[in-house]
């Protein structure tokens, strides 16, 4: 078992649903156990045009080796309608690998930590939300980095994301969740 983190990030579509649905989805998945999610945050779109973002991140515990969480994190945007057009397109669904374990990656198409992870706010401050203390492999602290991302426009959602995972589902019980895989 690996504890590993994910940031996810929509901004197409019914983005706030879809993260939704997404939390749902991933705690569907019987080779993963989803420990803790943070709240939702409304997030400026950076290098990139197109509408505000929604961001949260989830902490979970996995079987999966790296390479099959990322096919997994493939899979899921593409059952919620993820398309490429270009480089920083706007998106229905974006996973992102942030943390696996202590393991550091780099090769051409998994690199974790996640290489931009340091330095997005959307990503940096769920993460301190759920574990205050995480430590970034290569970095220290995640908290440590907050201060250098402050410019960058964040705002926490008021209503928490009613999500029935860390109970109802922790059974996999998907017949009561009211959303998840599509
Ligand atoms: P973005 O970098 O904006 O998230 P994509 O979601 O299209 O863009 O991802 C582009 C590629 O990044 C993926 O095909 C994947 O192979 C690669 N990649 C490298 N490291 C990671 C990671 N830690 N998590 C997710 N994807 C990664
Ligand atoms: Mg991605």
């Amino acid at each position: 078992m690996t504890v590993a983190y994910l940031g996810l990030g929509a901004n197409l579509g019914d983005a706030r649903q879809t993260l939704k649905d997404a939390v749902v989805c991933l705690a569907q998945q019987h080779t993963i156990a989803v420990l803790a999610k943070s709240s939702f945050y409304r997030t400026a779109p950076i290098d990139a045009g197109g509408d505000d973002y929604f961001n949260c991140v989830v902490k979970l515990e996995t079987t999966l080796p790296v390479r099959h969480l990322l096919a997994l994190c493939h899979r899921i945007e593409h059952q919620f309608g993820r398309e490429r057009p270009f480089r920083n397109a706007p998106r229905t669904l974006d996973l992102d690998i942030l943390l696996y374990g202590d393991h550091c990656i780099d090769e051409p198409d998994l690199i974790v930590p996640h290489p931009r992870l340091t330095e997005r706010a959307f990503a940096l401050v769920p993460l301190v939300e759920i574990d205050a203390a995480i430590v970034i492999p290569q970095h220290g602290r995640a908290d440590a980095l907050l201060a250098a991302v402050a410019s960058q426009r964040i705002e926490k959602m008021k209503s928490p994301c009613q999500c029935p995972i860390l109970g109802a589902l922790a059974g996999k019980n998907t017949e009561s969740s009211g959303g998840g895989c599509r």
